[in-house]
């Protein structure tokens, strides 16, 4: 979830904190992620380390077009080492059609704390049959692994003493870079992700403490993201490039159109999330040819809201919150969102809607300190429903 307020230990990410929460407060001022030139990067090679793990051979990069057209293929990643000289690797399956086509790739686990995106991957890949497929889809599962060990949103590192690092804000990384996490960005995203994808989608879920709705957040100007997003029938879509840093922006900036879709509530699997975005992702290579079939539900059916903005709305106390509405939701100016009470019982903050729009994400805890969001509303967009819309 790419929402979160947080303010971090570095003078960088203070600075990045108040610019994301001017941000989100306002909805404009962050500077767009330019589609570069595609830059055609010299061919990589599949380098086998000469490890198996599990059963699973290891590469240090990989090329796609090396693998065994018409078949599944599973391997591990090798990443960044640990400071005890171990590596963290990563999970990758590839299923390499028996023709030429599209390559897509899709990842989970850039937050340590988001199964649902976890799930919604594999359960993708387990309905291919690449011997019928045409193109190449790749799954990346486990990205800030040390994060997914302790169910936290943040890589665990041991830079200055222990840090806690959102790997949202590293891409593309940098191999040479400043600590693990921004090494272990550099290293998936040179030599995995990149050279082996046309168009890419990057899972993630709400994060722990604030769970939110089935909603994509992506720039809808872009034709291709437009039309990636408008295949899942969702809840919403925050049209919004969001912020530097995160690994859409990082493949926007190489050429391949991304976005990010927001699978339901963290740490526990949102099996109804999960379908609807099981649905788009399946739609998404049937719309490209990867693999045969009718095109199922898509936002064209749901009656979706498309908002410019993801407005918070902070707790200016701290106490016990009473939430008086739920995800998608819709809601006008001054409605009245949530009550919050001391140990007295006695009301000490009454919170109203800013803005009318959509109920994109609420507090999952009964208490808050200030300053936390308590939910944030989807706004200064529309709903759209009917075919013909936002089709392409
Ligand atoms: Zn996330």
């Amino acid at each position: 979830m790419l929402m979160k307020l947080m303010i971090g230990r570095t003078h960088r990410n203070i600075v990045q904190s108040l610019v994301i929460i001017a941000f989100a407060l306002t909805g404009i001022g962050m500077p767009q992620a330019q589609a570069s030139e595609s830059a055609t990067p010299a061919r990589i090679s599949t380098v086998y380390t000469g490890d198996v793990i599990n059963g699973k051979k290891v590469v240090s990069s990989l090329n796609t077009d090396d693998l065994e057209a018409g078949k599944k293929h599973l391997l591990y990643f090798r990443g960044v080492q640990m400071s005890t000289g171990q590596y963290w690797y990563v999970s990758v399956i590839v299923a390499k059609g028996a023709k030429p086509g599209k390559r897509i790739t899709l990842t989970s686990g850039v937050h340590g704390d988001e199964m649902s995106s976890v799930q919604t991957v594999q359960t993708v890949m387990s309905q291919l049959n690449a011997a019928e497929m045409s193109g190449t889809v790749m799954a990346v599962l486990d990205i800030a692994r040390p994060a997914m060990e302790s169910m936290q949103r943040r890589w665990p590192s041991s830079g200055r003493g222990f840090e806690l690092t959102d790997m949202n804000r590293e891409w593309p990384g940098n191999e040479n870079g400043l600590g693990a996490v921004s090494r272990q960005a550099g290293l998936v995203f040179n030599r995995l992700l990149r050279p082996n994808t046309d168009l890419a989608i990057d899972f993630h879920t709400g994060t722990t403490g604030l769970d939110v709705s089935s909603f994509h957040i992506g720039d809808m100007s872009r034709p291709e993201v437009k039309t990636m997003m408008m295949l899942y029938p969702v809840a919403a879509i925050w049209d919004n490039p969001a912020y530097p840093g995160v690994l859409h922006n990082a493949y926007i900036d190489a050429g391949i159109p991304s976005f990010t879709p927001e699978v339901g509530v963290a740490r526990r699997l949102d099996l109804k999330a999960i379908s609807i975005f099981v649905e788009g992702t399946l739609n998404v290579f049937k719309h490209y040819g990867l693999i045969p079939g009718k095109i199922g539900h898509t936002a064209a059916d749901t009656n979706v809201y498309i908002g410019k903005n993801a407005t918070p709305v902070l707790a200016t106390q701290g106490g016990f919150i009473e939430l008086l509405v739920k995800l998608e939701d819709d809601v006008t100016v001054g409605q009245k969102l949530a009550i919050q009470r001391n140990a007295f019982g006695e009301v000490m903050a009454e919170y109203t809607s800013p803005v009318s729009g959509r109920i994109g994400g609420v507090r999952s805890d009964a208490t808050s300190e200030p300053g936390n969001v308590l939910v944030f509303i989807l706004a200064d967009g529309a709903t759209v429903s009917g075919t013909g819309a936002y089709s392409e």
